[in-house]
């Protein structure tokens, strides 16, 4: 064989090598990296550190500042999905329903752990008025999605992960187990501060732009009152129907996602003589996010008792 000959037979090779990785299994040969872990929102990587601390490398898809409720990934977050171990997901995500198929293709390995597994579902309720065909709720498969903002979602959630992750990391088992512990403890504590703070307000409601705080609202009853309908910003005549129902009932606080919908939240504030208020059903530290939103309600339920 003389060199050019050699230089064929390396590239023959190599074609074969191509030929048999595309039309075999090669592509799906992916290599899973151990410690990668992605979550949807940044709480759940919140609730993932309090179990396995900063064991795991974990990539948060929907990115700070961004909706929950309309996403769509990056191509440096689909690459990285290649390779990502676990997958936490929220179940009712709208773009969780788009991507998962896409997330499966590119990594056959990936696990899909959804966190909502064992919650009470709420399913969506838009008012009287509300068509249930509305493709808003298609998304969300007709649930609520928001049981992160909950005690009872987070015992849920917390629950989920550590299961999760003894079952591939088993030799953390003890340590995973610990932290579990600890967390629930804290979340005791947290359900006594709510009961304390919430169990004998004045009133009852508070309006909220986006209603993430369903789950909340049942476990500690207490009426949330959506302003938008049906995921869009409400028409002129739902907004005067929001001031009436405002001033009837005595409702004061109005809530809203500071970086979405300031504006009809605060000309409703003005209408009623009270104070719109931003809350981030996002923010990464959820036990500090859960008090300061306790306190928030502990005052808006008040009026008359402001500190
Ligand atoms: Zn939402």
């Amino acid at each position: 064989m003389n060199m050019n000959d050699m230089e064929k037979h390396h590239l023959y090779i190599i074609s074969a090598f191509i030929l048999i990785c595309v039309f075999s299994s090669c592509r799906h040969s992916n290599t899973i990296n151990e410690s990668a872990i992605a979550v949807s929102i940044l709480p759940q990587k919140y609730f993932v550190e309090q179990i396995a601390g900063n064991d795991f490398d974990i990539q948060v898809l929907i990115e700070p500042g961004a909706s929950h409720e309309m996403y769509d990934p990056t191509p440096a977050q689909l690459a990285r999905m290649a390779s990502t171990l676990i997958w936490f997901k929220n179940g009712f995500l709208g773009f969780e329903i788009q991507y998962e198929d896409k997330f499966r293709e590119l990594n056959p390995k990936l696990k899909v752990v959804d966190l909502s597994k064992g919650v009470q579902y709420i399913v969506e309720n838009y008012g009287e008025e509300s068509h249930e065909t509305e493709s808003s709720i298609e998304e969300h498969r007709g649930v609520d999605p928001h049981y992160w903002l909950s005690v009872s979602g987070a015992r849920i959630i917390a629950q989920n992960i550590y299961e999760e992750l003894i079952r591939d990391h088993p030799d953390n088992h003890e340590e995973y187990n610990k932290n579990l512990q600890n967390f629930q403890q804290r979340l005791d504590s947290l359900e006594a501060y709510i009961h304390q703070r919430l169990d004998s307000v004045s009133q009852h409601s508070f309006m909220i732009f986006h209603p993430s705080l369903t789950y909340l609202a049942r476990d500690f009853n207490i009426q949330q009152i959506a302003i938008e309908e049906r995921g869009n910003s409400p028409s002129t005549r739902r907004m005067k129907e929001i001031v009436e129902l405002a001033r009837s009932k005595g409702i004061t606080m109005i809530l809203y996602q500071s970086q979405f919908d300031s504006g009809n939240a605060a000309t409703i504030a003005k209408e009623i003589g009270g104070t719109a208020v931003p809350f981030d059903p996002m923010a990464y530290d959820w036990y500090q996010n859960m008090i300061k939103l306790t306190d928030l309600l502990y005052q808006g339920l008040n009026p008359s008792n402001k500190k």
